[in-house]
């Protein structure tokens, strides 16, 4: 697949054989199975093209009952290419909060949002010590956040979109796994998964306010930039417009939480960048949204 990268760094492998899908080099390295899918279903490499349509979540304006079976079956392809499968599977609820729920035995396996209990309604973030558990969120735009624990075997997952990252989502994750399974964050590792970049992701004054009031202004100065911009008539606005680092503000959430710089892989991959290969929230509104996983398991490599 030809992705435009933001610099030569290696952070991804790219897979092509079954579904096509990113993995994290750090992680893959670490031996702990992890993806992150495309609009693909399939990918010739020889013909440079994919075949388009891959629906891993059910969306707002689709009948559950009848999208269901589809995303849960490609999602049980998507967990059988890390050697686990759907029955195996947690997923977040993409509410844009900052909650993080720690998955229950019998929270596994596939489940419509509606038919959900009423305790992992509202999570953006979900961990785990149960070993082959998979742990899934959605995001086209929004990044995902992978946590791994190697010296206590457990994983985390979130979803980062804005509001997540301004509540420091990531920060709350590592916070409750200390908590839940004694994971020191000097021994983890993260990755920030693919997800919208600084050029692209434009914002409202009124978010960088939120910014500056809960993070502090030094902070905020750090992750936004302003970027000329333009009224409907052509008109500059005065003072452009203030675009947001999603990046680098879970990036600082995840240093301030005590995990080693060297721990950290950071994206260089943005979906709106490269559209023809990811669903973008800001490219084409909701199409569907790519799937990220990690399946806690440590494989000795
Ligand atoms: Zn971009």
């Amino acid at each position: 697949m030809k992705i435009q990268f933001s610099d030569q760094k290696k952070i991804f492998n790219i897979h092509t054989e079954e579904i096509p899908y990113l993995s994290v080099d750090l992680l893959d390295r670490l031996g702990v199975p992890n993806l992150y899918s495309t609009r693909f279903i399939s990918y010739d490499e020889k013909e440079g093209k994919g075949r388009e349509g891959l629906r891993v979540v059910v969306m707002k304006d689709e009948d559950p009952r009848e999208a269901g079976p589809v995303v849960f079956e490609n999602r049980d392809r998507l967990a059988r290419q890390l050697g686990s499968s759907i029955e195996m599977e947690c997923v977040t609820d993409q509410m844009h909060t900052n909650h993080v729920y720690v998955v229950r035995p019998e929270d596994l396996g596939p489940i419509l949002r509606q038919d959900k209990p009423e305790r992992r309604r509202s999570v953006d973030g979900i961990i785990t010590d149960i070993p082959d558990a998979v742990l899934t969120a959605f995001g086209g735009d929004c990044p995902p956040v992978y946590l791994a624990d190697p010296v206590r075997k457990a994983i985390g997952l979130v979803h980062a979109g804005w509001r997540g990252t301004l509540g420091r989502i990531p920060a709350v994750a590592i916070g409750k796994m200390k908590e839940e399974f004694g994971s020191d964050p000097a021994d983890m590792y993260a990755a920030i998964g693919p997800g919208i970049c600084l050029d692209c992701y434009e914002m409202g004054e009124e978010v960088l306010d939120q910014f500056a009031d809960q993070w502090g202004e030094d902070e905020a100065e750090k992750i936004f930039r302003r970027y000329p911009a333009f009224m409907e008539d052509g008109r500059e606005i005065p003072g452009g417009k203030p675009h947001l680092d999603l990046m680098e503000a879970n990036r600082m959430s995840l240093l301030m939480a005590g995990i080693p710089e060297d721990h950290i892989a950071v994206s260089n991959v943005c979906t709106k960048c490269n559209a023809d290969i990811f669903y973008s929230f800001r490219a084409h509104r909701m199409e569907n949204e790519q799937a990220a996983m990690i399946v806690n398991r440590w494989e000795v490599r």
